[in-house]
């Protein structure tokens, strides 16, 4: 089983994350990019990668504060994802609005995320991972599974007219239960996702913001394969690997 899972990972060719002129991250909520992968997203920006941000829902539903709830919260989380991205050196915003913790389909989102994918023709797209074990909330499910289904049936046109000749080379999850992918990060970059991390003021008090970093500090040491270095951990795959692959979890 072993050699034949090292064979498939030499058929599959997984990309590297460098190897891409543009990017997409597809994520459910303002903030889940910027702490998942922003120091990532930092250093690619500096290599000259172009990176286009797709936030799924409103953020509208992020508070215990029943008074800020709906169009205020949105507003408020918007503003701070466009300071945040600016840090990070994230190209462009593209909004979905869907209601956060609404009653939206996978089906709904699949569907802006095709058009997109055409429009953009990006040659990896990352999202949260939806297949994450214990992951629970439902608009990061619904993220995932409806980025996944659309880089793998982006060019049909049963499900948006039309289609394209564009190639996405791979598909990124971040969150991953089963990394395959560690991204060296500097410190530098590390320090440009606090900071991005920090402008979503209306997420995190001072206490949290702390309790955030150390965390994602330690993690990215302990998952790198080198003493010293700091990493962040991704699953990436080839869209073929999306369907019917029943080993993709081990690739
Ligand atoms: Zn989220």
């Amino acid at each position: 089983m072993k050699q034949f899972v090292h064979e498939l990972k030499g058929m599959m060719k997984l990309p590297k994350l460098d190897s891409f002129g543009k990017m997409l991250c597809v994520q459910p909520h303002p903030d889940d990019a910027d702490i998942s992968m922003g120091a990532t997203i930092a250093k690619l920006s500096q290599k000259g990668i172009r990176i286009y941000y797709v936030t799924v829902t409103d953020g509208s539903a992020g508070t215990r504060d029943e008074s800020l709830v709906g169009k205020r919260l949105a507003e408020i989380r918007k503003r701070e994802q466009e300071k945040a991205a600016e840090i990070l050196g994230v190209h462009e915003l593209l909004w979905l609005e869907f209601e956060d913790l609404g009653d939206y389909s996978i089906e709904q989102v699949r569907e802006k995320l095709i058009q997109i994918i055409r429009k953009i023709e990006p040659e990896i797209v990352f999202t949260v991972d939806p297949f994450a074990p214990y992951e629970v909330h439902p608009d990061h499910l619904k993220c995932g599974m409806s980025t996944a289904q659309a880089v793998s049936l982006y060019r049909l046109p049963k499900l948006v007219p039309g289609t394209t000749n564009h190639n996405v080379a791979a598909i990124g999850f971040f969150n991953t239960a089963f990394p395959n992918t560690f991204y060296p990060i500097e410190q530098e970059h590390l320090n440009k996702k606090f900071q991005a991390i920090s402008q979503h003021r209306s997420q995190f008090d001072e206490t949290s913001l702390q309790t955030l970093f150390f965390y994602l500090t330690e993690k990215s040491r302990a998952y790198s394969p080198m003493e010293g270095q700091l990493v962040e951990p991704f699953k990436v795959l080839p869209p073929m690997a999306l369907h019917v692959v029943s080993e993709a979890y081990m690739l």
